[in-house]
């Protein structure tokens, strides 16, 4: 993403510049945003009980939208609207005597709505808590607390018979600041006894927020590492921005101890009376990577990812706001928590595609982050092994200062590759002779294995050796994959599934082969050949049960030779100090794809399972099985490593005009019927050909529509109008121009559509 356009345009003349909206007259409309998909604001007229409101935005107010009572949150209000007067509703109910929405917090929704195009009602139900959104008091929830009475006596003569209250107040009398409700029990404390002590005023019950850790002098729960001369270079670069806007991409090696960089860096905003804001993708949330966050500081740390329940997002959200919270950790959507200090913003394994939502509001967290630091002015730190193409590009440009740190921390060597042609070996469910041996010997040497292979299940396909059926889904327009342990039949594309038949369902033979190999398969495989070693798999079948993750973990941690199979879900983050070899069953996937970011996927992923690879004291190697052995990619990234691949990359992209060489934005349609996703894109494009022509917009490229690579995915036919474009500015003109139409067009309420912005998938 390239700098933002200076001024945001559309949604109104917002005025967002100061908390306090003050029309010279009592305002007659309030213009609300409104979880709709339409790009419009929605005016209610002022009830006679508000009418001496000194409005802000962000309010929350209830209205009533069709039949139904909905939260819209106010933009602005103004003398005037559109609807006629006698149309014109009333707000039923004002939701907040201030609004929730701090004024930055507000900007940047503003911002991402104009950007993505995408509605401000519904940007807000991305961006803020569920219960907000809901019309929950914007309030941390309140406890009630238990306190001995000023004045008490433990001896008071009523109590005199009563030894289970004296108790009580005995116990009470030991928590001078109270104790909160829930504790009772903990405490062994009886409710009936309280009561009977409130009622004689020996105590109190009161509801109060929980009482606030006091900030800490301190703030090191733990003595920080003396930095090497890399790490310490790039904390002074960082530390030379003095707290205002400057972007860093700090490319560092796995294991190159990028997490102390963020460690000391949150160090020093903190003493500075600052917070941060560290996102970090949803695999890695591990609890590995909070306990160094946990370990190191006496901070109050607000979590926000996804299994943190709606409540406590609130809490929170609500602490990180009013400043309760030093330190914020979450996935993509923590981008959106206010801040009433914010200090620092740190983007973990920047290159990772989590941080792209593929739905609703198709925003990427990471780019938006930029945007957030400039607007906050605060410096934003990006940290990779294996940086995107778009931030390297980025720092060549110069918008980002760009800090390496090129050695293992700690002394740990960087693994050997091997590229292990595989042309004409056989293969036994996806594991060479070669590769075999040297698992055996990694074993014999007391150390573990980390096999990968980025597909779950046992095989990905079921296969008539009789008459050629394959495993087709039903809704999609792909395989199923074969699933052994549940005897299923699964689409990874849709939610189908179905019992793996014993006959052919055409020809009713039994002779039902499953085809190429998936994480099951390898692991029931590596379990015949090595019946002493024990094999752990890791993807998302094998650790849906809660705790499981935890518990294959702490085998792994054991350090007994064991070997371990799993997806990109063992890529990343993770310390296997006793892992010396890393296979990589099959590379070719990345470099045959259509997709033009398949091999920048791969070799960022063959490189983080590659950095798992001794990690400790004994050095490790990586054994690559390819087709394709002399693949110049492949070869420029063992040999020379991921920086001259990705220059070879960006060279790649520039002759080809691809991002981040130009601007892509993908309109998507489906719809049930064949045909009639094209057909809404067609007149899309002859619409956007016509703004073309009438705004004078040039450098813009139509490409389609064409159908979905996927053609059709559960039961819905899919099609798509791909934008390219040499500059952002009439892209985003032409764009703002052509949703408008599309709203308007009826052919668009037959069809699903929906824009993306920069998409980083063109499935
Ligand atoms: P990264 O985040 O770059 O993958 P980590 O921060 O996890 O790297 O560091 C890898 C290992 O090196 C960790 O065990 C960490 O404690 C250690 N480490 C990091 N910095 C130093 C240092 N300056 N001195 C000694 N050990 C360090
Ligand atoms: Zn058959
Ligand atoms: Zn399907």
């Amino acid at each position: 993403m390239q700098a933002p356009p200076a001024r945001l345009a559309t949604h109104g003349r917002a005025r967002i510049a100061g908390p306090f909206l003050e029309p010279a007259v009592p305002a007659t409309i309030l213009r609300l945003a409104l979880p709709s998909p339409l790009r419009r604001l929605f005016d209610y007229a002022v009830p006679a009980d508000l009418q001496h409101i000194a409005w802000q935005p962000g309010m929350r107010l209830r209205v009533p939208f069709g039949r139904r009572e909905i939260i819209g949150i106010l933009v602005e209000v103004s003398q005037h609207s559109e609807v006629p007067a006698d149309k014109l509703k009333p707000a039923l109910a004002l939701l907040d005597a201030q609004s929730p929405l701090p004024p930055a917090l507000f900007k940047l929704c503003l911002w991402t709505a104009q950007y993505y195009q995408h509605s401000l009602g519904d940007t807000l139900s991305w961006a803020l808590p569920v219960l907000l959104r809901q019309g929950e008091p914007a309030e941390a929830r309140q406890e009630r607390f238990w306190q001995i009475a000023a004045g008490a006596q433990l001896d008071d003569p009523r109590l005199a018979r009563a030894p289970r209250q004296r108790e009580a107040l005995q116990t009470l009398a030991q928590h001078p600041h109270g104790v909160p409700h829930r504790l009772l029990s903990q405490l062994q404390l009886n409710k009936d006894s309280l009561d009977l002590l409130l009622e004689k005023a020996l105590v109190t019950c009161e509801a109060r927020r929980h009482p606030l850790p006091a900030r800490h002098l301190n703030w090191l729960a733990q003595p920080e590492l003396p930095l090497n001369p890399e790490q310490q270079s790039a904390v002074s670069a960082i530390q030379s921005a003095g707290g205002h806007f400057n972007a860093f991409l700090l490319a560092g090696v796995t294991g190159s101890g990028k997490t102390e960089v963020y460690l000391q860096l949150i160090h020093q905003t903190l003493a500075a009376g600052k917070q941060a804001l560290v996102l970090i993708p949803e695999i890695n949330l591990g609890p590995q990577t909070l306990a160094r966050f946990e370990q190191r500081f006496n901070a109050r740390i607000a979590l926000l990812h996804s299994n943190v329940n709606d409540r406590e997002r609130l809490d929170a959200w609500l602490a990180a706001r009013d400043g309760e919270a030093d330190i914020i950790i979450g996935t993509r959507s923590a981008l959106f928590t206010p801040m009433l200090k914010p200090g620092l913003i740190i983007i973990d394994e920047e290159h990772d595609a989590s941080y792209k939502q593929q739905e609703g509001l198709r925003y990427h967290a990471r780019d938006l982050a930029l945007v957030r630091a400039r607007q906050e002015n605060i410096p934003i730190v990006l940290g990779s092994a294996t940086p995107s193409l778009e931030s390297l590009h980025n720092a060549h440009a110069g918008r980002y200062a760009l800090l390496k740190l090129t050695q293992r921390a700690g002394g740990a060597q960087p693994p050997r590759f091997l590229r292990l042609d595989i042309k004409s070996l056989p293969l036994d469910s996806g594991i060479s002779g070669p590769l075999q041996q040297a698992i055996k010997q990694t074993l014999a040497a007391g150390q573990q294995v980390l096999v990968f292979l980025n597909r779950r299940g046992f095989a990905p396909t079921l296969l008539c050796h009789d008459c050629g059926w394959i495993s087709q889904c039903p809704r999609c327009d792909a395989r199923m994959t074969v699933h052994q342990r549940s005897g299923e039949l699964r689409c990874h594309h849709c939610s189908y599934s179905e019992r793996s038949p014993r006959n052919c369902p055409d020809c009713g033979k039994v002779d039902l082969r499953p085809l190429g190999a998936g994480t099951e398969r390898a692991e029931e495989r590596l379990e015949i050949l090595f019946p002493d070693t024990p094999v752990l798999r890791i993807d998302r079948d094998s650790t849906t049960r809660k705790g499981a993750m935890d518990q294959l973990l702490t085998t792994i941690h054991h350090g007994e030779p064991c070997i371990l199979v799993g997806t990109q879900m063992l890529a990343k983050g993770h310390h296997f100090p006793r892992v010396t070899l890393v296979a990589i069953l099959d590379a070719d996937g990345g470099l045959f794809s259509a997709d033009f970011r398949a091999s920048e996927r791969m070799a960022q992923l063959i490189v983080q399972v590659a950095g798992r690879a001794g990690r400790a004291e004994e050095a490790g190697r990586v054994i690559i099985q390819t087709h394709l052995a002399d693949h110049p990619l492949l070869v420029q990234l063992t040999e020379q490593g991921y920086f001259a691949f990705a220059e070879q990359a960006l060279s790649e992209r520039r002759s080809t005009g691809l991002p981040p060489f130009s601007h892509l934005a993908l309109l998507r349609a489906e719809a049930h019927k064949p045909g009639q996703a094209e057909e809404f894109l067609d007149q899309a494009c002859s619409e956007a050909e016509h703004l073309l022509a009438e705004l004078a917009l040039h450098g813009v490229e139509l490409l389609g529509p064409i159908p979905a690579p996927m053609e059709r995915r559960a039961g819905r036919y899919r099609a798509q109008l791909l934008l390219q474009a040499n500059a952002r500015a009439p892209l985003h003109r032409l764009l703002a121009a052509l949703l408008a139409a599309l709203e308007r067009m009826p052919s668009g309420r037959a069809v699903r559509w929906s824009l993306d912005v920069d998409p980083i998938d063109l499935f």
